[in-house]
């Protein structure tokens, strides 16, 4: 299924009226899963480049920074993260990233698409290596659904590394999963959830703060941080917890390392731009 040719890969964002675009050199896979049309290019300066429905999910060359974003901030500030789970996530990036810490002693990665997770094996084999560990436990089902399901106060940490809320994730920015991933996590537990661009997706960030607050998450914050592939160049994670302050944030421990995640970085996206304070208002 490969055909080397110079083409141009492109995410168009009509309502925005945006496009950007990726030089590929050939296209390694384009399979019709049972829920999205996942693709996965060779590219000239971007590595591996995957798609879902038309949309950039990851490339080789900056695809540390999201997964950096969406595991340490959450677990940092937490006092014990134990019981960790991830709702989407198939490329394995942020597992990877959360199987880091030593204080973790379970992840379950629940993803609705099983070929991501073989796509990734084949092609970003880097985010799968660590898969084997027995700390892991793989799910392939539907996460609003097992978050429905799943014993309330049963969780430290849930990061929802989803696509955008269209298809399958529409439901996991919806009120009722939230409301279970409120249910579902312990006293002290931290949600975060993949929240999208402020340039680009306001209105819906909006939303989320909404949902997460009706769901009783008092205290929320969404760091905003750069990713190249994605809308605009930048995307934020929304970090949510029932009771306790966001802005305790134990240091990083020496043997966990980064590349683009740091304490004193951290502490300072807690400061939130004033045009997005403006836009959420006291959401
Ligand atoms: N970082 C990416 C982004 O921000 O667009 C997301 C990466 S990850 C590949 C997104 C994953 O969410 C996909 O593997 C997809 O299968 C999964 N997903 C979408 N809807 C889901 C659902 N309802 N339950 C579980 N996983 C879901």
């Amino acid at each position: 299924m490969s055909g080397k040719h110079d083409e141009w890969v492109y995410e168009t964002v009509e309502e925005m009226g945006a496009r950007f675009g990726i030089r590929a050199t050939e296209k390694l896979l384009d399979e019709q899963t049972p829920y999205q049309h996942l693709e996965v290019w060779r590219t000239e300066r971007w590595g591996n480049l995957m798609l879902l429905d038309g949309v950039m999910m990851l490339s080789s060359l900056e695809n540390f920074v999201y997964h950096e974003m969406m595991s340490h901030p959450a677990l940092q500030t937490h006092v014990n993260p134990c019981n960790v789970v991830i709702i989407g996530g198939g490329d394995c990036g942020t597992l990877t990233e959360v199987l880091k810490h030593r204080e973790v002693e379970s992840v379950v990665q629940i993803d609705i698409d099983e070929a991501v997770t073989r796509a990734a094996e084949r092609f970003f084999p880097e985010l799968t290596a660590h898969n084997d560990d027995p700390r892991v436990s793989l799910r392939f089902e539907d996460g609003v659904a097992w978050m429905r399901n799943a014993p309330a106060a049963s969780v430290d940490v849930i990061i929802v590394d989803s696509t955008d809320p269209i298809g399958p994730g529409t439901g996991l920015f919806g009120p009722d999963f939230l409301a279970d991933c409120h249910r579902v996590l312990r006293e002290d537990g931290i949600m975060v959830g993949q929240s999208e661009s402020p340039f680009y997706h306001m209105p819906l960030m909006l939303d989320y703060h909404r949902a997460m607050k009706a769901a009783g998450f008092a205290e929320r914050r969404s760091l905003l941080f750069p990713q190249p592939v994605y809308p605009g160049g930048s995307i934020t994670g929304t970090l949510a917890r029932k009771t306790g302050p966001l802005d305790e944030i134990r240091p990083l421990a020496e043997d966990v390392a980064t590349r683009f995640y740091r304490t004193e970085l951290h502490r300072g996206l807690l400061a939130i731009p004033p045009f997005m304070q403006e836009a959420l208002g006291d959401v």
